[in-house]
């Protein structure tokens, strides 16, 4: 998905995360200052993106200076110095900025974060870890999105077992509560899909439902 409005972003530490984040942000076309003490992390990304800026994000001064809240959305990306990273944030919250993410680098990090009004807090290491465990541990789930703690989106693998049949053979939304909302065969994706349509195996089913719903319809798929 790419917005169709230019949106200025401001990035504040370029270590692995804030890098990934700014150049994928430049590559949407995005306009994208980055900041960091660093000089040598700055000259990295003077080609990328639309500024590159050495400074300390924990001086309200150069903050204000860089003129921090007119710009739509700010990136905190300060690594281990948690120290540093919440009081940049605790400022661009004092400053008005309107759309703060930042990455936390523990549990507790996270906590502080969201008590100064992040609007966004991220854990990538974490997050990731946990979509990478439920992905390997189910058989069929190749992919999900968690919608709250008993919701998702999920993408299966349509196997032998439900190989010919309708959306109204299966009859999902009954038997499960289930929705599907997209099939993907090969490069084709078929949204909002009829109640005639058939599935075939190596379909994949783009569901939405409740956690244990999904859970009783893998099983049923075993
Ligand atoms: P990652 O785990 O994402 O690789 P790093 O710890 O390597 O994170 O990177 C964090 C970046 O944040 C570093 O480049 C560091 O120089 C920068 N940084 C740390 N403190 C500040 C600060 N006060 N202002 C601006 N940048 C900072």
């Amino acid at each position: 998905y790419v917005s169709g409005s230019k949106k200025e972003f401001a990035v504040i530490g370029l270590g692995r995360f804030g890098g990934s984040i700014c150049r994928e942000l430049s590559q949407l076309g995005m306009e994208v200052m980055a900041i960091d003490v660093d000089e040598d992390r700055v000259n990295e990304f003077s080609n990328i993106a639309s500024h590159a800026v050495i400074a300390d994000s924990t001086d309200e001064m150069v903050l204000k200076s860089l003129g921090i809240r007119n710009f739509d959305h700010v990136v905190v990306a300060i690594g281990d110095n948690i120290q540093a990273s919440i009081l940049t944030t605790l400022m661009l919250k004092e400053l008005g900025v309107e759309n703060i993410t930042v990455k936390a680098t523990n549990d507790y990090h996270e906590k502080v974060l969201r008590k100064i009004g992040a609007d966004q807090v991220v854990h990538p290491e974490r997050d990731m870890g946990k979509r990478i465990a439920n992905t390997i541990a189910s058989t069929s789930v190749l992919d999900y999105l968690e919608l709250s703690d008993e919701h998702s989106v999920v993408e299966l693998m349509a196997n032998k077992r439900i190989h010919g049949q309708t959306l109204q053979d299966l009859n999902i939304r009954a038997r499960f509560g289930l929705n599907i909302v997209a099939i993907k065969r090969g490069k084709e994706i078929f949204v909002s899909p009829r109640a005639t349509e058939a599935i075939y195996e190596g379909d994949i089913l783009i569901m939405i439902g409740a956690d244990d719903e999904i859970d009783r319809f893998e099983v049923y798929l075993e």
